[in-house]
């Protein structure tokens, strides 16, 4: 067990509740992955949830059904909202794509949350092989490299001034290419740690919730500028 695990077992179970959004991907996965390290984990698919939630993630899938339904729904315009507003937000593959500012390669029109300050390639593996498993090693994340899976997964294709680079593929075709980042409480990564049992990455998105949550909850348990109502989607 590595001390980020073990940290997140330690503190008061459920003390933070974690939203992921819950549209389309694999969402069980990561409500089982969040539930591992200690968080309460809900599924969102109601503008009005995101007010319960301490942090969110945005799961792996396919980012333009995804950015659909959430239009749809109403949802695009809270979720906007709502990250600006500092909500932590964490996004695996699909997911990554929804965070990221600008994509390259996707269908015209297509919609992003954004917030996240990187320019992301969708599909951008696909050239050399559309799935595979290689490790990485991710900062922040003790006790050795993640196994990391890909699945027609984006990179980072650029990164601004702010934007950490916490972890690269090494090695192999795709040797240097950024798939994990961090902007403040805004995490991303090109893979899916939620398929694979290893539940370190997620448990140092929920150490960040945690950090933010002390930061952003006054007393009256609110999220400044983040509620069920109004955004524009
Ligand atoms: N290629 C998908 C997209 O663009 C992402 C794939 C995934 O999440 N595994 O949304």
């Amino acid at each position: 067990m590595t001390a980020l695990h073990a940290s997140a077992r330690h503190s008061n179970t459920s003390d933070v509740t974690v939203g992921v959004l819950a549209l389309q991907g694999d969402v069980r996965e990561h409500l089982a992955a969040l539930a591992a390290v200690g968080a309460r984990a809900v599924p969102v698919r109601r503008p009005g949830e995101l007010a319960d939630v301490d942090g969110l993630v945005l799961p792996g899938g396919e980012s333009t059904t995804m950015a659909n339904l959430a239009q749809r729904f109403g949802l695009l315009g809270p979720l906007r909202d709502a990250v600006r507003a500092g909500l932590p937000t964490y996004g695996s593959c699909a997911g990554m794509i929804l965070l990221a500012d600008r994509v390259l390669d996707a269908p015209a029109g297509q919609q992003t949350i954004g917030g996240l300050d990187v320019t992301v390639r969708r599909n951008a593996f696909g050239r050399q092989v559309d799935s595979f498993e290689s490790a990485v090693e991710v900062d922040g994340v003790a006790g050795g490299p993640v196994h990391a899976v890909f699945i027609r997964a984006p990179w980072v294709e650029q990164a601004a001034e702010g934007v950490e680079v916490i972890g690269r593929v090494v090695g192999g075709p795709a040797d240097g290419k950024i798939v994990a980042v961090r902007q403040g409480s805004l995490v991303a990564t090109s893979f899916h740690p939620e398929l694979t049992g290893d539940t370190r990455v997620h448990a140092l998105f929920v150490e960040l919730v945690r950090a933010a949550r002390a930061r952003y909850r006054s007393s009256d348990g609110a999220i400044a500028g983040v509620g069920s109502g109004g955004g524009k989607s």
